[in-house]
């Protein structure tokens, strides 16, 4: 699902009971920037009228020229917004210190927002990174509150959720200190960035402190923001008509305000909404109702949406031809701009409208690319993650080195001690995120005092890389090293089988995120117990678990999918009080393929009883399919045929088989 929810570029909120201050201290700065929230061009024309009186003290001025230009930054006006960063830069090089280093800041953070229109994004990041560290107790708390919340929008935007959470929670902590509005507005932001990082409940929560704020400020805006997160928690959850209700509601504000942009906006939600219910036809004139106003407000993110959602429609009315084109321009946008999250957002979408259509060969190679970009997105964020570690570890270690070499030894030992103290603290957090055994022995060699076990230290920080901390079993990262060992390294080998569970959103967003993990975790005691020991059991993501089988007959191969099935449908879940109930959907497979005792690669193997899963899937889920016959007698054939499995198996070309597991027992969502 890709709905877009928008907040001022320097939004703020707090986080305090009952306030009785009004929603902006009465001044013309501060008036113009609430005001500015609906009528951005308004508010920059007076803003612009207000900085150009003489004799206004600097920092003042440099505090208008902020938000003036995130107002530019806003409605994307490049010239206007460079403009303002060349009037900042003169006031720092005529201030003082403070002056120097807040408009050093200044010019960082607009530069950070024209980068977070056009991308790429990691520059932004970057670069607020570098403005951050100009900031201290006594910079503008504006400033801080401008800087805190882009780089959370960014590093939500580049699927970095809990670093985004982090900045939301600074920037609404700071916001106590600043204009009432800022609190609900802020609060608001941070409730979408936990609905996209599947945070159901949490998002709730702090949505409705932000709606309780925005109600008794009368903040028209902020209502506008609160209910439009609410509309997108409530379709969630299934509660369809009330989702319509409060999207329209939301709307309705954005109207009141005189907020054209956010009008043009809400409607690209309200079409979103019509996509999922399958009502095309309204989704389709709804997303073309948005776009007049998206184009005369010259407001291309909502611009986009509305050919984006417009393109998703008529994929959906079987018209692939007109809408596909308009799907892949917002596509390549994103790739351009690195914005990772809803990239891999809109591939599920169109994976999922051109399966609603029938196109099933485009729909799987959608949702494997989105499943590609899920990965990499993880990836890149562990690839940062271990950078990160390792410059806070050297700028440690350099502080240590020249402790070592000024004082006396009793300090020597003392910091031998801490470092050893750091070594057991990094171990942990290395082997909860799993990453790699190299940064660990770089640290733990470094740091010396524990060189005697090395060793088998060592041996057991292997097994935690390659292990699932929530289930025990082992990671996708171990089947990967098993796969790539032996004579014949790259070549499937055994019985493989994807398993899927059926809807497990809806257990989270209905039993709440422990209990989610509750069934993960009984779900993998389940697995283990039903596969013979030297079978092998991964955690192959959030909610599959892949399961290899060494070479067996095919009554037995069956046989498995079958109690596989039966080990999670027939009993429910117990987790607090609840019974869950659950289903899995499973694809499976024998390699080398008969008849032709045809050799794959590893990584076809997967694909394939990804497909077979798939199959499963749209078959009506509880189910097992199963690959019995595939008589290609080369890896393209095989190739071929899986673009789409389906018109394969229809064509009486390959043959599958198909279990139906045991109906679910328990409360079901
Ligand atoms: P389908 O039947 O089509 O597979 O539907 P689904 O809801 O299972 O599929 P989807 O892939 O949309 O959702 C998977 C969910 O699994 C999304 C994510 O929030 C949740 N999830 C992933 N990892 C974890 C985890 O470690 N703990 C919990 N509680 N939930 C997780
Ligand atoms: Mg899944
Ligand atoms: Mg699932």
């Amino acid at each position: 699902m890709l709905m877009l929810a928008i907040g001022f570029g320097s939004a703020a909120g707090a986080g305090a009971p009952p306030d009785d201050r009004p929603l902006y201290p009465d001044e013309p700065l501060e008036r113009l920037q609430y005001q500015g929230r609906a009528r951005p061009d308004q508010a920059a024309a007076e803003l612009e009228r207000l900085l150009a009186k003489p004799d206004l003290p600097p920092a003042y001025l440099l505090e208008g020229l902020l938000a003036l230009g995130v107002l530019y930054v806003d409605m994307e006006q490049v010239d206007a917004t460079n403009a303002v960063i060349a009037r900042v830069e003169q006031i720092g090089r005529d201030g003082n210190d403070r002056l120097q280093r807040d408009a050093a800041v200044t010019a960082d953070r607009l530069r950070a927002g024209l980068l977070r229109n056009s991308g790429p994004l990691a520059r932004a990041d970057a670069l607020l990174d570098e403005a951050e560290r100009g900031l201290d107790g006594n910079s503008s708390v504006l400033l801080r509150i401008a800087c805190l919340s882009t780089h959370a929008g960014i590093k939500e935007e580049l699927g970095r959720f809990d670093e985004a959470v982090r900045l939301y929670q600074d920037a609404i902590h700071l916001s106590e200190r600043s204009a009432r509005w800022r609190a609900s507005s802020l609060l608001n932001a941070l409730a979408y960035t936990l609905f996209r990082a599947g945070q159901q409940e949490r998002a709730w929560q702090i949505n409705e402190d932000a709606k309780q704020r925005a109600i008794a400020g009368n903040d028209w805006m902020s209502l506008n923001e609160v209910l439009s997160v609410e509309g997108m928690l409530l379709a969630d959850q299934g509660r369809n008509a009330e989702s319509l209700q409060t999207l329209k509601q939301a709307n309705a504000y954005a109207r009141t305000a005189g907020a054209r942009r956010d009008e043009a906006l809400g409607l690209g939600n309200i079409s979103d909404y019509y996509l999922r219910q399958g009502d095309y036809k309204t989704a389709y004139a709804t997303a073309q109702q948005a776009l007049p106003l998206a184009r005369a407000m010259r407001f291309s993110q909502a611009e986009q949406l509305a050919q984006l959602n417009s393109g998703l429609a008529l994929i959906a009315m079987r018209r692939k031809d007109e809408g596909l084109p308009l799907v892949e321009e917002a596509l390549s946008q994103y790739q351009r701009s690195d914005e990772i999250v809803s990239l891999a957002e809109t591939l599920d979408d169109l994976g999922t409208y051109l399966e609603a259509a029938g196109y099933h060969g485009e729909a799987l190679a959608a949702f494997r690319q989105h499943r590609e970009r899920a990965q990499e997105a993880f990836q890149r964020n562990q690839q940062r993650a271990l950078v990160e570690l390792q410059e806070s570890f050297d700028a440690e270690r350099r502080r240590h080195e020249r402790e070592l070499l000024t004082d006396d030894n009793q300090l020597m030992q003392e910091a031998l001690r801490q470092s050893e103290l750091r070594f057991r603290e990094w171990a942990l957090v290395t082997a909860v995120c799993g990453m790699a055994v190299v940064l660990l022995l770089l640290v733990y060699l470094r740091t010396r005092a524990t060189q005697r076990a090395l060793s088998s230290n060592n041996e057991r920080l292997k097994v935690q890389t390659e292990q699932d901390p929530l289930t025990g079993l082992a990671n996708r990262r171990h089947l990967q090293r098993l796969a790539a060992q032996g004579d014949r390294a790259n070549d499937a080998r055994g019985t493989l089988y994807l398993l899927d569970l059926d809807h497990f959103k809806r257990i989270n967003d209905h039993f709440g995120h422990a209990a989610g993990d509750a069934v993960l975790i009984e779900v993998a005691r389940r697995l283990k117990a039903v596969v013979r020991e030297e079978d092998l059991v991964v955690r192959w993501g959030g909610e599959e678990f892949m399961i290899l089988v060494p070479a067996g007959q095919a009554e037995q191969t069956e046989l498995l999918a079958q109690r596989l099935l039966a080990a999670l449908a027939s009993l429910p879940v117990l987790a607090g009080t609840s019974h869950i109930a659950i289903t899995g959907s499973i694809g499976f497979a024998s390699f080398p393929l008969q008849p032709h005792q045809l050799e794959v690669p590893w990584s076809v193997a997967i694909d394939l009883v990804d497909s077979a899963m798939y199959i499963a899937k749209t078959q009506g889920r509880n189910r097992a399919v199963g690959v019995r016959r595939l008589p290609a007698d080369s890896l393209e054939k095989v190739e071929a045929w899986m673009k789409d499995l389906e018109a394969a198996w229809r064509d009486g070309v390959i043959s599958l088989v198909e279990f139906h597991g045991p109906e679910g027992v328990g409360q079901t969502q």
